[in-house]
């Protein structure tokens, strides 16, 4: 794990110490997208993390923002490209061992939901960031990440961009039968990214 992502492990044993205490966490992070999830990109992301963590009998509730731009790769002509966020975020991590989940909805605060899986779990007195954000980036961002709509793609034939101007390859008109079997194929690729 990189410097900055262990930043986002952060410990939370004196705050668990003394219920309903709270602390703030605020980060600058350089974040880049790709198909895995976000990762430490090289400068040109610049992203803002302003958390409060909030103790309760239960475990931490992590509320904040995240905002700032990302970078990304376009899916169809593969070039990067930065996209803003601003997005609130409402987490909670349990303490280890609740398992009591109906105990737990009846004393959230109203609204919150019980995290299903087990990634929002307080794990050796640490709070683990990395998870809450990815999620809520993740889930911000359409599944299939262009760098604007009428983004052309690439060259079928030389590869070329052909945002930056027509390479001169003759492009046969695409026989309709190969047209279906590739919205097809591409239907399927969007359900499995
Ligand atoms: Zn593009
Ligand atoms: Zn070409």
């Amino acid at each position: 794990m990189s410097t900055e992502f262990r930043a986002l492990r952060v410990p939370v044993e004196n705050l668990q110490k003394k219920v309903y205490s709270r602390e703030r966490v605020s980060l600058d992070l350089s974040l880049g997208v790709g198909e895995g999830g976000i990762f430490e990109s090289r400068g040109c992301g610049d992203v803002h993390l302003d958390f409060v963590l909030e103790s309760n009998p239960d475990g931490i509730r992590v509320t904040g923002s995240i905002g700032g731009w990302v970078s990304m790769e376009c899916t169809r002509c593969l070039e990067s490209y930065h996209r803003e966020l601003d997005l609130r975020v409402d987490e909670f991590y349990r303490r280890p061992g609740l398992e009591v989940v109906d105990e737990l909805e009846k004393r959230l605060p109203q609204g919150m939901e019980v995290p299903e899986e087990d990634a929002y779990v307080i794990q050796d007195n640490m709070v683990d960031l990395f998870v809450l954000v990815n999620d809520a980036i993740m889930l911000s961002l359409p599944i299939k990440r262009l760098c604007s709509e009428e983004c052309r793609g690439l060259c079928p034939v030389c590869g070329e961009n052909l945002n930056r101007g027509e390479c001169g390859c003759i492009r046969e008109a695409v026989d309709p039968r190969w047209e279906a079997l590739r919205a097809l194929l591409e239907a399927e690729g969007e359900g499995g990214a």
